[in-house]
């Protein structure tokens, strides 16, 4: 069965950052962390309705795709070679997760949804995962819409994912 909700690459990341964290630590932090349950609550469920929420977004920008922009233009970008569309891809996603970032802190319902990420006590590389759910739904949609509808290759959206993902984890690792 494919890994649909990435297990397999997150217990890779278990393996990678708790010794990485232990070893180059800013401060020193438990490995059983306060709120630790609750991020693998957020971790099981937001699995779930994330996925559903990339299917919806994913399944409406190459509706666009095919039936607003013209072929004239999303030709072109999908037959661009693979390393010159993963740059682009990954800085359209870039911006995209700007703004959405931005709008979230911005529009006050917005930072209703948002402020559960800013509310973790105790950082470590895990609590990349303490989001609501519409969080994580609408930043994916600032990043994935855009490259779905202008026809970006399957490979290069799945080359910048994989990039997002371990960055992702870097980020909000406590390393001096
Ligand atoms: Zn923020």
């Amino acid at each position: 069965m494919r890994d649909l909700l990435g297990v397999n690459q997150l217990l890779l990341a278990v393996l990678i950052f708790v010794p990485f964290e232990r070893l180059f630590a800013a401060r020193p932090q438990k490995i059983f962390r306060r709120g630790l349950l609750t991020d693998m609550a957020f971790l099981f469920i937001n699995g779930w309705l994330v996925l559903v929420g990339v299917i919806a977004i994913t399944t409406v920008a190459i509706l666009v795709k095919q039936s607003v922009l013209p072929a004239a233009v999303t030709q072109p970008i999908g037959n661009l070679p693979y390393l010159v569309q993963v740059p682009i891809v990954i800085l359209i996603a870039d911006l995209g997760i700007y703004w959405t970032h931005r709008i979230l802190h911005i529009v006050p319902a917005m930072w209703q949804i948002h402020s559960v990420h800013h509310a973790v006590e105790e950082l470590d590389w895990l609590a990349a995962i303490h989001q609501h759910p519409l969080d994580v739904i609408f930043m994916k949609a600032g990043a994935l819409f855009p490259l779905y509808a202008l026809g970006f290759s399957t490979e290069a959206i799945a080359t910048y994912l994989l990039v997002y993902f371990w960055q992702t984890w870097l980020v909000h690792a406590t390393c001096a």
